[in-house]
């Protein structure tokens, strides 16, 4: 490359963000620290509030991460050993983890080719398959993943999941701000579960999550199980729960956040849809479905000679990253399953050639620029 290397290019840029909202997170913090409501104080019930309207759901109980979002639903849905829940094997081990520690059983079903969402097609034909095999696991659920903040395709997913009577827990912990047919996530399936961690596209200042649910019933099971599987008090304990409440702190900055987030969401549109327009042809762009908006939580592209760009890019400063570079059947956490190399072959092609280069809503264009022209010198 001819031109000048710049200092520091960030794969994502939370200052910018910060100094947008810094006094309004100040603000906000002196009050927390003035009433002194650690744990569950009065911003995590307006938090609660302001997340539930936003995605059209009736509840919102957040939570103390993603993970314990999604492994909290699943205990909503007294999942239990003996069940199987089908979910991509191309995502962040969080999505099958949580099935694990209920004692339940993942089972993978390749991704779309183009989305590197799960497939409707092959979800439909892994679980015949699955009955087939009379394994003695009752088919139970479905966790789709939004991944890269692009919505599943839930119409297809949810159609499948009646006809064999399985409950979709949405795994949105990419997704939130992200819509599926005029829907917001976090609003598909029976149940949803979203992250706050500080690299997603609504995240805090530490650990959170939230999950969403249109039913009275669970979203009193899930208080329950925030609160160590609390009945009319907190010494009272009429289930196993969990430890999995929002820091009272962590919900006064996603309030302050929450004021730009939409804006937020507009200017990521606007740089995703530049780096596709500059990207086109030289290597694969992120295909979006009609049907669906993304928040992008990531820009990802595909490669043949990942590894060579990669390292060429970081020689010119510009940092890249590998979502995911092994899907979760290869993993050694999941030998146990039984699963080889060949058996979702899909997953494995992308995990072979996707990387992520540097997306937030405050790339400026003159850095756009440089990074395509250093990816482009590099391919
Ligand atoms: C980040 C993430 C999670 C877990 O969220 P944490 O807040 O880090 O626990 C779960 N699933 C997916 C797809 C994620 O990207």
């Amino acid at each position: 490359m001819t031109t000048t290397i710049p200092p520091k290019i960030d794969f994502i840029d939370l200052k910018t963000q910060q100094k947008r909202i810094r006094e309004n997170v100040d603000r906000r913090i002196a009050k927390v620290l003035d009433h002194g409501s650690y744990i569950l104080g009065p911003e995590v019930k307006e938090l609660e509030e302001t997340l539930a309207r936003y995605v059209g759901m009736k509840h919102c109980v957040s939570c103390g991460n993603g993970t314990d979002a999604l492994l909290m639903a699943l205990m909503a849905y007294d999942v239990k050993p003996g069940e199987a829940i089908f979910t991509p094997p191309f995502t962040f081990v969080a999505t099958a983890e949580v099935v694990s520690l209920t004692g339940a059983t993942p089972v993978f079903v390749d991704i779309d080719e183009r989305t590197y969402n799960i497939d409707p097609a092959g979800l439909e034909k892994a679980i015949e398959t699955f009955l087939e095999k009379k394994t003695g696991l009752r088919v139970r659920g479905i966790i789709p993943v939004d991944l890269f903040g692009q919505p599943a395709d839930y119409d297809a997913i949810v159609t499948i999941a009646k006809r064999y009577g399985l409950f979709v827990l949405e795994d949105a912990a990419q997704g939130f701000g992200g819509m599926y047919k005029g829907g917001k996530t976090c609003s598909f399936g029976d149940i949803a579960a979203t992250s706050f961690f500080p690299a997603k596209p609504l995240g805090c200042y530490g650990d959170g999550g939230a999950i969403f649910t249109n039913n009275d019933t669970v979203d009193e099971k899930l208080r329950s199980i925030r609160v160590h599987g609390q009945g009319v008090d907190k010494y009272d304990n009429v289930r196993i729960g969990i430890n999995g409440r929002l820091d009272t702190m962590q919900a006064a900055v996603l309030l302050a956040k929450m004021e730009i987030f939409d804006e937020e969401l507009k200017l990521r549109e606007k740089v995703a849809k530049r780096y596709s327009e500059m990207l086109k042809g030289s290597v694969v762009t992120p295909y979006v479905n009609p049907d669906c908006i993304s928040c992008w939580a990531q820009y990802s592209v595909l490669t043949d000679n990942r590894d060579a760009v990669m390292s060429k890019l970081k020689a010119n400063n510009v940092p890249t990253a590998i979502y995911y570079p092994k899907p979760l059947h290869l993993q050694d956490a999941y030998k146990d399953l039984g699963y080889k190399r060949g058996d979702f072959p899909v997953s494995e092609r992308i995990a072979a050639k996707v990387f992520s280069i540097p997306m937030h809503p405050y790339l400026d264009e003159a850095t756009q620029d440089y990074i395509v022209g250093a990816i482009k010198a590099s391919i």
